[in-house]
């Protein structure tokens, strides 16, 4: 018997990733459209006014406003939600949307808040300089130091935030040992989990509470919208802190963004499981390269935090490497000057590579020291690599390091 064609069919725990990230979230519209509808509406219409006033004092459930719900928007969480292992998804405008919301909706002045110092630059700006005007006093340790950690965590703590891989360096922090200390401090664990994806890690199910998307990197992966998500289990998180802080902030994303980030989740899992194919090639070949001082790329026996990536990234390294160039920032400017197919962009996780000098662009407003500590020196050079394929890749550095 036909199952109703309104819907996706159910899903299963038994469905593996790849057909969560295809059918979770459909309900089609009774037009029987193939394809998610894009609901590209602010508001939503009542056929009576006690309708209306039933929707509002929550008698019945269904869209008043695409601030608070919307349709398109509701594919996507639906669909990451699945992905990630959370029971609850909030999309947001941005990556930055997430980061701010997620932060913001828990704190209060007075409390403490310790993070991974190497960061994302604007998430570094609102642990350290947005955070502190609310009266929150917040302190960077070290990500890889476990020994700092539990310092750090020795006094209780409201929340912890880091990043794994970190940004632009790839260090690895251990999430697992991370948010057993965050624990016993009495802190709810905010990962970013925007480098890895839940193709290669799942942080809810590593012990982190929240996860946080920048969606504009590789679920979107073809470099066309911002977008971002938070995602936890934690109820109590989400009914007193997040969702009247979304609703009545309004960081929510357009459902025409939502729409292109729910279509990317259908190839996520091929394109990033490509990516990182191809991430390893170049890595190895860039290893002891002329002028190539150190590859830094947790797919590498090399990498300080080797074992441990295998262990929590599904036995990937990622998409991004990062090389330290022996001849410094003149060096680093030439070798980008030398690139032919890879782009010179800030930006990251698009099906096109691109490669950044994070000293002079990304990461520029911090100071050198606060550069040295996260790893960021004159001669590195971030590659973000794409779906071209590898050996083109590989040719096309090859050649500009001849330059160099
Ligand atoms: C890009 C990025 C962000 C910010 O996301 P936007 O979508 O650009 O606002 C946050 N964290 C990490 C790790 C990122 O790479």
């Amino acid at each position: 018997m036909a199952s109703d064609p309104t819907r996706s069919p159910t899903p299963t725990p038994a469905w593996h990733p790849r057909t969560t990230m295809v059918r979770s979230g459909l309900e089609r519209s009774p037009n029987m459209e193939t394809a998610e509808a894009l609901y590209l509406t602010s508001g939503f219409v009542y056929p009576d006014a006690d309708a209306a006033r039933r929707a509002f004092d929550g008698s019945d459930s269904r869209f008043v406003y695409s601030r608070f719900r919307n349709p398109t928007n509701a594919v996507f969480e639906t669909r990451l939600a699945a992905l990630e292992g959370a029971a609850i998804c909030r999309a947001t405008a941005s990556g930055m949307a997430a980061v701010t919301a997620a932060l913001l909706c828990q704190v209060k002045a007075g409390d403490r808040v310790v993070a991974a110092r190497s960061l994302f630059v604007s998430c570094h700006w609102v642990l350290t300089e947005l955070l502190p005007r609310f009266g929150v006093t917040v302190e960077l340790v070290p990500g890889t130091d476990l020994a700092a950690w539990r310092t750090a965590l020795s006094q209780p703590a409201v929340c912890v935030f880091l990043e794994s891989p970190a940004n632009p360096a790839l260090e690895v922090l251990d999430i697992p040992a991370v948010c057993d200390l965050a624990h016993a401090a009495g802190a709810r664990v905010v990962v970013d989990n925007a480098f890895a994806t839940p193709v290669l890690q799942r942080p809810l199910a590593l012990g982190a509470d929240v996860v946080v998307h920048s969606a504009t990197k590789y679920i979107d992966g073809q470099g066309r919208c911002l977008g971002g998500a938070i995602l936890t289990n934690d109820a109590a998180y989400d009914e007193e802190g997040l969702l009247p802080f979304l609703r009545n902030t309004g960081p929510c994303i357009s459902p025409f963004n939502a729409w292109v980030m729910a279509k990317g989740l259908e190839t996520l899992d091929l394109r990033v499981r490509a990516q990182c194919d191809s991430a390893l090639a170049l890595a190895r070949a860039l290893q002891g390269a002329p002028g190539v001082r150190a590859v830094r790329y947790p797919g590498l026996e090399s990498h300080p935090q080797h074992a441990l990536a295998m262990a929590q990234m599904d036995g990937r390294g990622g998409a991004m490497v990062a090389l330290d160039l022996a001849g410094g920032q003149p060096a680093a400017f030439r070798f980008l000057d030398g690139l032919g197919l890879i782009d010179i962009s800030n930006n990251l996780g698009d099906a096109k590579s691109l490669a950044c000098h994070p000293a002079t662009t990304t990461h520029q407003r911090l100071s050198v020291e606060e550069q040295a500590a996260q790893g960021i020196t004159p001669g590195l050079v971030r590659l973000s690599v794409g779906l071209e394929d590898a050996r083109d890749l590989i040719a096309d550095v090859t050649r500009a390091l001849e330059g160099v």
